[in-house]
């Protein structure tokens, strides 16, 4: 089958929030634009768009379904129950890696010292690339700090993906992203410095490609 047409794309974007205390929470920097512009160019190309979204600063393209979630755990619920529904996850979101093993239920005072002890979150896109029929594809991203482009192929390896987009830690926050397409039979094609939305229609072809393949 062809992908010319429609597919149900599934995007994830921005940062999680995991929260320590009612008022704090552990977060990073991610804006949403990557996000923003694949969520866009999937609309311009046609697909059927549904967007799972952290608190992002980035405005969100209208014509999306559009489901607004916090914690890692929340996008994680959110990513499982949509994901069949779709043809394609793209795990645009900065999802945290470590989260408050326990969150407190009142505001932590100031006292002296205190040590915060973190557990690991869930990964939700090797969950979902492990759950995933053979007509579905899935891509990720690796944003590493200092040419860690083995680390970005080790990551794709391990969770199973069809396509990672490795990318160097200067991205976030930028209105251009430097990055490089990894396939997991070990293609790679450079795409050099562009603006995200040129990248945006770049990936938002090569995961339809890779629907192609797809059986139906
Ligand atoms: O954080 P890491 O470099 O492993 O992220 C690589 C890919 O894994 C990204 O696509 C990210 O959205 C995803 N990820 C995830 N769940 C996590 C951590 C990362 O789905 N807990």
């Amino acid at each position: 089958m062809h992908y010319n047409a429609a597919m149900r794309m599934l995007l994830t974007a921005g940062p999680t929030r995991e929260p320590i205390d009612p008022v704090r929470f552990i977060g990073n920097r991610s804006s949403g634009n990557v996000g923003a512009a694949i969520a866009e160019a999937g609309l311009r190309a046609g697909h059927d768009v549904t967007l799972i979204a952290g608190p992002v600063t980035a405005v969100m393209p209208q014509g999306a379904r559009r489901f607004d979630v916090e914690t890692s755990r929340q996008m994680m619920d959110a990513v499982m129950r949509e994901f069949p529904q779709h043809d394609l996850l793209i795990m645009a979101a900065a999802v945290a890696d470590y989260r408050p093993k326990m969150v407190r239920q009142a505001k932590i005072g100031r006292a002296g010292k205190l040590a915060l002890e973190l557990e690991p979150t869930e990964d939700i896109v090797a969950t979902a690339a492990a759950s995933r029929r053979s007509d579905q594809r899935v891509v990720g991203f690796s944003l590493e700090a200092g040419g860690g482009i083995e680390r970005a192929i080790e990551k794709l390896r391990r969770k199973r993906l069809d396509l990672m987009v490795y990318n160097p830690a200067e991205t976030m926050g930028s209105t251009v992203i430097e990055s490089v397409l990894l396939w997991p039979d070990g293609r790679r094609q450079s795409l050099g410095n562009l603006n995200k939305s040129a990248f945006a229609e770049i990936l938002v072809r090569q995961a339809a490609e890779l629907l192609t393949s797809a059986t139906q």
